[in-house]
């Protein structure tokens, strides 16, 4: 980057670049399920000479991706799983209480559950990913989908401003992957839009290897096919970013790792013994709300089935600054130790490979891979938003982004 890039609005608006003029140009690769076991396992993904680990979040990718984008805990921007508690009955997924008019076997149905989903995000306006899996229709009436924005586009996640609005407020030339796009279709739009647009900050985001790993687990044929795919995509994104000139940094960040299941576990028994007690099973975790006796009840029952895992009362989820005022994601709950898995879960069945594991846990660690060293402060999922933002040259305490240690309170 050689020409001065703080627009006049950007200035006015109080965001500004400071420090050097001439800036790196950044590509960020975000590879779903890259933890540095698959990392490793796929031979880096094209060679990129600077790895580390970092320190992941308590819950899923809908948490780590924007702690990823924001630089911010899920404390702070609000997101974990998928389904949260509304704060009032009656919110934006009540209206599909009528599923459960239809038998089991029919409402259950994916095909009638997309077609759903689809309704539902044109009637409530949702960008973001929606997805009703096996969610009993009942529960309908008070959960919640925390995640109504395109992640990638929105200027702020739970409040919180994203690398990308950063850079797109300093007026700097972005590009986010459109994430809704078929994976090869998106790609090649990416590398085209690379090469013609040459812009200061691009974000790619390749979502197969997690696929691959949930259906066939570590080390399958098809999470080896995917790596190599992958990797083949990053080179000519690589490629293309490079021809726009200028000194281009490569940074591939994953978001989790994965785990292969050993250890399914039958969820229904329990939720008979239950009944009556509101609970939402994830995949690897089993969220509770109710009053202390409820809660007590809860964890003797888990006790009871001999369930290997941990109990996350309030004092151990902030402890992991996972969100817990108004408890949108349970007061307590247990997350199975990993290699378990509910199934049937309210998401899902059986699987090869799961992460949403607690944070001590391998699988719960991503992987970076640069080019450039990976600087020693950048130890976390949180820290990433920071690096990129100071590649670019964005003074990020003054724009507002309020990313990782740079951040101020809120
Ligand atoms: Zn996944």
């Amino acid at each position: 980057m050689t020409q001065q890039t703080d627009s006049a609005e950007a200035r006015e608006r109080g965001y500004a670049l400071v420090g050097p003029v001439r800036h790196r140009r950044v590509l960020v690769v975000f590879v779903d399920a890259l933890g540095p076991s698959q990392l490793e396992a796929s031979g880096g993904l094209g060679g990129l000479t600077h790895r580390g680990h970092l320190r992941g979040i308590l819950g899923y990718s809908c948490g780590a991706l924007p702690t990823l984008l924001t630089g911010a805990p899920p404390e702070r921007h609000g997101r974990m799983c998928l389904f949260s508690h509304a704060e009032r009955e009656g919110g934006v997924l009540a209206p599909l209480k009528w599923l459960g008019l239809l038998p089991r076997l029919v409402h259950e149905r994916g095909k009638l559950r997309r077609a759903a989903a689809k309704v539902l995000m044109k009637t409530a306006g949702l960008t973001g990913y929606v997805d009703l899996y096996r969610v009993p229709p009942e529960l309908f009436r008070w959960l919640d989908l925390p995640e109504r924005e395109d992640l990638f586009n929105a200027e702020r996640i739970g409040g919180v401003e994203t690398f990308l609005s950063v850079a797109r407020r300093a007026g700097l030339r972005v590009f986010a992957a459109p994430w809704q796009m078929p994976e090869e279709d998106r790609w090649a739009h990416t590398c085209a839009v690379l090469r013609a647009r040459k812009p200061d900050l691009a974000f790619a985001y390749a979502t197969e290897l997690d696929g691959a790993l949930h259906r066939a687990g570590n080390g399958s044929r098809e999470a080896w096919a995917a790596a190599r795919r992958v990797t083949e995509r990053i080179e000519r994104a690589v490629e293309a970013m490079r021809s726009g000139g200028g000194e281009v940094t490569t940074v591939v960040v994953g978001d989790h790792g994965m785990a292969d299941i050993r250890d399914v576990v039958d969820p229904r028994r329990l939720l008979e013994e239950l009944r009556g007690t509101r609970l939402f099973v994830d995949s690897t975790m089993m969220r509770f709300w109710g009053d202390d006796r409820t809660l007590e009840r809860a964890r003797e029952r888990m006790a009871a089935h001999g369930l290997w895992g941990r109990w996350l009362d309030e004092e151990a989820l902030v402890k992991r600054q996972a969100p817990v005022r108004g408890a949108p994601y349970g007061q307590a709950l247990f997350v199975l130790r990993e290699g378990a898995l509910f199934a049937p879960s309210f998401v899902g069945g059986a699987v090869r490979g799961m992460h949403g594991y607690d944070l001590d846990s391998p699988s719960a660690y991503a992987a970076i891979a640069s080019d450039a060293p990976v600087p020693e402060d950048c130890g976390a999922l949180a820290d990433v938003a920071g690096w990129v933002c100071s590649m670019l040259g964005l003074d990020v305490a003054r724009a507002g982004g309020e990313t990782g240690q740079h951040g101020g309170p809120p």
